[in-house]
């Protein structure tokens, strides 16, 4: 989108820097001087105690004489919260009371819709939470202390109940005046079928309100009380706010952690989110639903190169990771890849920190296995290669994967040494691009490594791969 010349200045101007970047620091009071503008405070980018980030509130300009870092409200905002250009600009301008200027009368009534319909949300984020209070949450409030989850964090992740009846949501909602419509339309009540009045979505279920990356609550996760529900996870039907495959749990939150240097990670569901991110791991997100899709990849990326996606250490873990693979592969670009953090057997990530804290979580994450490898072991694992034909098609499609020479792909599953380069296993492809020899990579044992548990697992990557995406030696995490 762009904006209207004039508009960015109209928002520098309005903006006022000092208030801007105040939420962020505590001014030295000695040093600054309000009446003027010149305001002093210890630099929000970089440690230090003295006070060496100024901010000139009149030219609208910081400049940090510590690290140099310098530039307007704006690019306050961005480095700050983490976001984008527009996101910013989004924020300052709601801020400074201005509004967005939109592509078209049509985009604009859209837009207004959606600001309706998150209002109609907010007021069921409240209803919710009021609704745990009550005797009839009384279940709901035994189950969340029974999940360690406290009246604090409770509060701080908004979690709320949806009583089992019909109409609850909506005749509280009708009371207060809003129309069918946009309740309907928020996905928290269905028509009936047999023509009476319409029904809640959600009965009889803990609620967990979704909000985007701008905070407004687009929509919610339910899981229900009763343990013969069909459902125990609901999520709203996706509406003009909530597109399900676009949205991740916990995504503002954990934006402005990993702009503070968090590493990534990505859980199953909103426990493991909301375990995470109180055990210290801010920069947690869950997809909302079953897989990962390529939206949210995207949205992944935009956060952080590389995030670390934690499964379940189960059969269904590996596959969920082996699949989030074949997704990821074509998206791809330099600097950006996964790594794949594996719990131990049977276990999430809310279970682990329960019984081992979260050093164990920390080691863990350390271990995180780059997605090369895992990509590599599932090409070689239980693979036979009893025929010439067979051993030919695997080494076409693995070569092409890996983006190795068929050479090396094929020395990699006989364990052969390549007789065009003495002593090394693998004879570089032009298209590979790394230097011929070193003396690291020399020669590396092609052998099937032992993991920690004994098993026999498929040979080391390449090395020339292996020090290209850095990833250790051996197959299995180091521990
Ligand atoms: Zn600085």
């Amino acid at each position: 989108m762009s904006l209207p010349p004039g508009f960015l200045d109209e928002l520098r101007t309005r903006s006022s820097l000092s208030q801007v970047v105040g939420r962020k620091v505590m001014w030295d009071a000695r040093k600054s001087n309000q009446g003027k503008g010149d305001m002093w405070a210890p630099c929000p980018f970089h440690q230090e105690k003295s006070a060496s980030f100024h901010v000139d509130d009149r030219k609208g300009f910081y400049y940090c004489f510590g690290c140099h870092a310098k530039g307007d409200a704006i690019s306050f905002v961005r480095e700050t919260e983490n976001v984008s250009f527009m996101e910013a600009v989004e924020i300052l301008a709601r801020e400074a009371g201005m509004p967005m200027p939109e592509r078209d009368p049509r985009a604009q009534e859209k837009a207004d819709v959606r600001t309706e319909l998150a209002d109609v949300m907010e007021l069921a984020v409240k209803w919710f939470r009021l609704q745990l209070r009550t005797g009839a949450a009384a279940e709901a409030r035994s189950y969340l202390e029974r999940r360690g989850l406290s009246q604090d964090v409770c509060d701080r992740w908004e979690i709320g109940f949806a009583p089992d009846s019909w109409q609850g949501l909506w005749d509280a909602l009708k009371g207060k005046d809003i129309v069918d419509e946009l309740i309907l339309g928020a996905g928290l009540a269905k028509p009936s079928s047999k023509g009476g009045k319409p029904y809640d979505t959600f009965r009889g279920r803990i609620m967990y309100p979704i909000r985007d990356a701008r905070g407004r609550c687009i929509a919610f996760g339910g899981r229900a009380m009763d343990p013969e529900d069909k459902a125990k996870y609901l999520n709203s039907p996706e509406t003009e706010l909530f597109d399900k495959g676009r949205s991740l749990y916990n995504v503002r939150d954990a934006r402005v952690a990993a702009g503070k240097g968090q590493p990534l990670l990505v859980a199953e569901g909103y426990m493991d989110v909301i375990a995470l991110s109180e055990a210290g791991f801010q920069a947690s997100v869950a997809p909302l639903g079953t897989a990962i899709t390529e939206n949210q990849l995207a949205m992944l990326w935009r956060i952080s190169d590389e995030p670390i996606i934690t499964l379940d250490g189960d059969t269904a873990g590996q596959r969920a990771a082996l699949r989030l693979i074949d997704l990821s592969l074509p998206l791809l670009e330099a600097g950006r890849s996964l790594r794949f953090a594996m719990m131990p057997e049977g276990q999430d990530p809310d279970d682990l920190l329960k019984s081992a804290g979260a050093g164990a979580v920390q080691k863990l994450l350390d271990a995180a296995v780059p997605m090369v490898q895992l990509l590599w072991q599932r090409e070689v694992e239980g693979k036979v290669f009893d025929s010439p034909e067979r051993r030919r098609r695997w080494i076409n499609r693995c070569a092409k994967r890996s983006c190795l020479s068929r050479t090396r792909v094929s020395a990699a599953i006989t364990g052969r040494r390549s007789r065009t380069c003495a002593g090394s296993c693998f004879v570089p492809s032009r298209a590979e691009a790394v230097p011929r020899r070193s003396r690291s990579g020399h020669g590396a044992s092609l052998g099937a490594a032992r993991c920690r548990k004994g098993r026999l697992r498929g040979p080391n990557p390449p090395s020339s791969l292996r020090r290209r995406m850095r990833i250790p030696r051996t197959i299995c995490a180091k521990r």
